[in-house]
């Protein structure tokens, strides 16, 4: 995949991110971006392992920009988290990828709508009624729409539990994004309501580093699998490349999957081309 490192965006990698200067430069940058709608969204399917079945997406973000062309989110997120802008752009995000879905139901009824959310998002005081408002206006069925969190999101909120609740009650379906990166007390399993696991990627990709699979990493892969389903959560394994990582995750019984090597992600129209053929 393209990243956009030592490009041009010196004062995106320059570490120093609290500096006045760099911070106001980016700011203004993601500022006039948003004004002038540069923010696009990809899209990448989930599979349902056992029938190969398409039952969701997740939206990614990009920045279309005007003379570096697309920007990958790891180069510019961290900083919009710092700005607080990933507020307005996480917003955004809802709101594409949500109306996107609805138009996608007309083709597949129940696919699911992925997004991911920010820590910065996750502690704003009106997450909940935002999502509140963006499943009324597009009239997206609850469950077909399912929030990313990450592990230390949910360990860093104070009121996490509340806000899990409150968020489930609202029909949505949530995440673990990049599980098992995060904390090894997993004592918080039992008690936020999560629908799903999302494997991190480096368990996927251990499984055929240096051409062959590591015992220990095919047990750990498997162990995640099972703890996910003696809770009854729903696993994906993303990330998946190899033919030799399909087999296994088919092997195991992960639920889901998504990777390059079933589909990589895309924009909006190539999406609907593929999907509309996919139909047929
Ligand atoms: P993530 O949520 O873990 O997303 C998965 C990343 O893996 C995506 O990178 C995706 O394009 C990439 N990927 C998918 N399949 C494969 C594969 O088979 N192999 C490899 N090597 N990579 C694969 P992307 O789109 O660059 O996004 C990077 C991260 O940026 C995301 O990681 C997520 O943490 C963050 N991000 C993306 N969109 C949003 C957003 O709308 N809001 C927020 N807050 N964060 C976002
Ligand atoms: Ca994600
Ligand atoms: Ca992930
Ligand atoms: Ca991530």
């Amino acid at each position: 995949q393209a990243k956009r490192r030592g490009g041009g965006f010196a004062f995106y990698s320059s570490p120093d991110i609290g500096n006045g200067v760099s911070t106001i430069t980016l700011e203004s940058a993601l500022n006039r971006a948003l004004e002038r709608e540069e923010f696009i969204l990809h899209y990448q399917p989930q599979f349902e392992t056992q029938s190969g079945r398409l039952i969701g997406m997740e939206a990614l973000l990009r920045w279309q920009h005007p003379e570096l062309g697309l920007i990958a989110p790891n180069d510019f997120i961290p900083l919009a988290e710092v700005t607080g802008l990933i507020v307005p752009i996480g917003r955004w995000v809802m709101e594409e990828a949500t109306r996107q879905a609805v138009e996608w139901s007309q083709l597949f009824p129940d696919l699911i709508m992925a997004v991911n959310l920010s820590a910065r998002q996750f502690g704003q005081q009106d997450l909940i009624e935002q999502v509140r408002v963006v499943l009324e206006k597009t009239n997206l069925r609850p469950q077909q729409l399912e929030l990313e969190l990450t592990e230390s999101m949910l360990m860093h909120a104070e009121e996490a539990t509340d806000i899990l609740k409150r968020l489930k009650d609202l029909g949505v379906r949530l995440a673990v994004d990049d599980f098992g990166t995060g904390y090894s007390n997993l004592a918080y399993l039992k008690h936020f309501p999560i629908d799903t696991l999302k494997i991190d990627q480096s368990f996927i990709q251990n499984l055929t580093k240096n051409g062959s699979a590591d015992s220990r990493d095919r047990a750990l892969l498997s162990a995640i699998i099972n703890l996910a389903q003696a809770l009854n959560l729903t696993v994906t394994a993303e990330g998946v490349e190899h033919e030799l990582q399909l087999t296994f995750l088919t092997e195991e019984a992960c639920d889901v999957l998504q990777g390059y090597l079933l589909k990589r992600p895309q924009p909006r129209e190539l999406m609907s081309l593929w999907l509309e053929e996919l139909k047929k």
